[in-house]
């Protein structure tokens, strides 16, 4: 007897699970005012680079494939690879987590934890479904998501 052909179990619909988990930061109480002074996007003067899930980095990654690109090319200053040369970031809509919380000291400083910790703990399952190895940082995630989409 033949065995039927084994067939792959469908893939995890990251894009509503990420848009709902946005949207919900969204609605946080949490007084922000970011003027897109894009202090946190220059890795080096920041002192930290975005780290990703899984699920982040697609839905970055699509970001990035809808303004007409298929790969990142590094930022002559070291700055995120996503940060337009007019000084804007490109994938705005689509950004990180990361991106949305870690506001400078002049726009109210970075979400506490306790604020954000059942989102995260969305995204970290998300990632474990996915079947990414936890956070990554933003650039080489983001790379890894565009060869994969
Ligand atoms: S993804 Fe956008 S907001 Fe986030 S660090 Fe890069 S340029 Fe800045």
């Amino acid at each position: 007897m033949l065995n039927a052909p084994r067939m792959k179990p469908p893939k995890p619909d990251h894009r509503q699970e990420i848009e709902a988990i946005y949207a919900e930061l969204e609605r946080r109480p949490l007084p922000r005012q970011c003027e897109m002074r894009t202090g946190c996007c220059h890795f080096r003067l920041a002192g930290h680079t975005p780290m990703l899930t899984r699920g982040e980095a697609l839905y970055a990654a699509q970001g990035v494939r809808a303004s007409g690109r298929k790969a990142l090319k590094p930022h002559p200053d070291g700055a995120c690879p996503l940060l337009g040369r007019e000084g804007r970031c490109t994938i705005y809509k689509n950004r990180p987590f990361g991106c949305r919380t870690h506001f400078c000291a002049e726009a109210g400083g970075m979400y506490p934890r306790k604020h954000v910790a059942d989102l995260i703990q969305r995204l970290e399952a998300l990632d474990e479904r996915l079947g990414g190895s936890g956070s990554r940082p933003l650039e080489a995630a983001v790379s890894d998501a565009l060869a994969d989409i």
